[in-house]
């Protein structure tokens, strides 16, 4: 449920609704908008239920119950979009942000050259992986510690910021420590243990869509990062399995115009798994910002014939230049519509 505060509402009047929430055994979320104050209910339906009927508080405009099972998430519950500042890099806003860098980290060498690519690119984020989800075990696991502290080094010398993934609850706060966002893999989208935990982190949350699964279901994932107390959750597509088998994933780039349908928080697109080839990163990279995407997850890598993981979807320094210059001008188009 929420509980909308009229326009003339005064501070009194809101602490007086926070502590009836709380003596109800409840919790709340505030949104805090240009002309009202909102407040997002969470907690036990029965308990809510008792709530809306005791709640003709002074400066109470309206309460209004909020259908789908994600409530914070959803656009009934906030309006405008949310722009998510990460050290000064906003997501969200009129400009794509982009983060491209190599799916591991394997070398200090590598990864500085692939910083300076992506900084030279224009990117604001440095990705790599340094705790890998493979497949198989027997596959390139990651650098784990050294890894997060040679991503924390190649981004801060080429001044950009760092998105990595954390795989584990008993890492996330080892991960938080060098990390600007938290990434959450598709593999992890529905452990529901990690996502309460990345929650308390303290850290923007990119939460991607699981293999499988479907808006509503991702949609609900994120409803569990915000609910444990992290407003900056940014949605990132990277297809999902269908029957087709050409391409590695199906981008569903039906799913950023849903999900801003549907919510106030800012999706970003991954064309390198959601399509598994090179070829077709930057094609379905300019889609994804004619779309609506607020930006974009690119592999790139120094010399992908030799990466160690996912060398067939990363572009060179080159390619992600000219992908770069292009959605640079694609995007001061759709700016002045
Ligand atoms: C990645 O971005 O490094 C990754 C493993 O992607 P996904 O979780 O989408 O497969
Ligand atoms: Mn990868």
């Amino acid at each position: 449920m929420i509980i909308v505060m009229a326009p003339g509402s005064t501070a009194e009047d809101l602490e007086r609704v926070k502590t009836k929430i709380k003596s109800e055994g409840l919790d709340y979320h505030l949104s805090t908008g240009t002309s009202r104050t909102i407040v997002g209910v969470i907690g036990d339906k029965k308990a809510i239920s008792e709530l809306e009927m005791h709640c003709a508080l002074p400066g109470v405009e309206k309460t209004v119950r909020i259908t789908e099972k994600y409530k914070l998430v959803s656009r009934e519950f906030k309006q405008e979009n949310s722009v998510i500042d990460v050290g000064g890099v906003k997501i969200g806003g009129p400009e794509p942000v982009v983060m491209a860098g190599p799916c591991a980290v394997e070398s200090m060498d590598q990864l500085m050259e692939a910083a300076q690519a992506v900084a030279e690119g224009g990117a604001q984020f440095l990705r790599g992986g340094a705790y890998k989800p493979r497949t198989s075990p027997y596959d390139f696991q990651g650098m784990a510690e050294d890894g997060l502290q040679m991503l924390r080094k190649a981004a801060d010398k080429f001044n950009l910021k760092v998105v990595t993934e954390v795989l584990d609850q008993r890492t996330v706060e080892e991960v938080a420590e060098y990390t600007d966002v938290l990434q959450i893999g598709a593999r992890n989208m529905q452990n529901f243990q990690l996502l309460k935990e990345v929650g308390r982190a303290g850290r923007p949350v990119l939460l991607k869509r699981g293999l499988c699964a479907t808006i509503k279901e991702w949609l609900n994932a994120a409803e569990y990062v915000m609910s444990s107390g992290c407003d900056d959750v940014i949605f990132c597509e990277r297809g999902i399995r269908t029957y087709e088998t050409y391409t590695r994933n199906t981008l569903d780039l039906s799913a950023v115009v849903a999900v801003k349908e549907l919510s106030h928080l800012p999706i970003i697109v991954d064309p390198s798994h959601g399509t598994g080839r090179r070829s077709m990163v930057s094609p379905m990279a300019k889609a994804a910002i004619a779309a609506g995407a607020d930006g974009l997850i690119i592999e790139v890598h120094p010399h992908p014939e030799v990466a160690l993981c996912d060398g067939d979807q990363s572009l060179t320094p080159e390619e992600f230049k000219k992908v770069m210059a292009e959605i640079k001008r694609m995007s001061a188009i759709l700016r002045e519509e």
